[in-house]
């Protein structure tokens, strides 16, 4: 046996996922997928209509091996550099990569590299690096339209009045594959206003879809609001603690000036 790409677990590894990683992502995987089954079937609609995107962030590469292994192969990253290290300790495996944050024009080039999909467009000079770059590596990218449908400060994304005449001046960046809007929902233990963010995104889907057939999906609900996404309409669930377990960053590092509600 070579065990030249396996890494034993170390202990913190241990104390953060198990003795048997694999096996508790298999089991986890499992049961998120029947609560998207169950969701979808509860809003009349059919139970293979949403799709799973794992976010992978945090999972150290040598334990995604094992998520791999389990039936992992779309991996969510947020922040590219970690993307770029993992991509690199993991490049024998065929594992589509989704950039599902916010991207400086400047890392543009190391992402045409190896990313399937990015989720977070969110400026028109973003579009024209990313198409500059994909033409002359000769490629296309599958990307999402990032929309802020909370209003928070702290979340990136278009203003949902910005969206349309965004939408419009898509198809001057021919090597963009657009598919539909991205957001992160206000996080919040009040239902309502959590759907209210996944209402407007629907909303401003159907206004975009009618200028630009393609922008068809939401990418939208993570582990605490996935089953009110795809009750509001989600294509796209981007699901990581529920799989992976609790995150050992502060989630400030993702959305600056993130505060828990009830923190302050
Ligand atoms: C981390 C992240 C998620 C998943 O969040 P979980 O709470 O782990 O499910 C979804 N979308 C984006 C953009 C993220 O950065």
């Amino acid at each position: 046996m070579t065990t030249t790409s396996e890494q034993a677990l170390s202990p913190e590894d241990i104390a953060r996922f198990g003795e048997d990683p694999g096996r508790s992502f298999a089991a986890n995987l499992a049961r998120v997928q029947d609560r998207i089954h169950a969701a979808s079937r509860q809003s009349g609609r059919a139970a293979d209509s949403v799709r799973l995107l794992p976010v992978t962030k945090t999972v150290p590469a040598h334990v995604l091996r094992l998520a791999h292994a389990a039936g992992v192969h779309d991996f969510g990253e947020n922040k590219l550099q970690e993307a770029r290290d993992k991509q690199a300790a993991l490049s024998d495996l065929a594992i589509r990569w989704c950039i599902i944050g916010h991207l400086q024009t400047n890392k543009v080039k190391y992402l045409v590299r190896f990313a399937a999909e990015f989720h977070a467009l969110d400026s028109i000079r973003l579009a024209e690096a990313l198409n500059r770059r994909l033409d002359q590596e000769g490629r296309d990218l599958d990307v999402y339209v990032q929309v802020n449908t909370s209003g928070e400060d702290s979340k990136f994304g278009l203003a949902p009045d910005a969206l349309l005449p965004f939408v419009e001046r898509l198809p001057d960046y021919p090597r963009l594959r657009p598919k539909g809007l991205m957001t992160l929902a206000v996080f919040s233990s009040d239902h309502e206003r959590v759907r209210t963010c996944f209402r407007l995104l629907r909303d401003l889907r159907d206004k975009a879809v009618a200028v630009h057939p393609e922008i068809a999906q939401l990418s939208m609900g993570m582990s605490g609001d996935y089953e009110l996404a795809i009750e509001e309409g989600a294509d796209v669930v981007r699901v990581g603690q529920a799989i992976f377990g609790p995150r050992p960053t502060n989630d400030a590092f993702y959305w600056p000036g993130f505060a828990p509600e009830g923190s302050g």
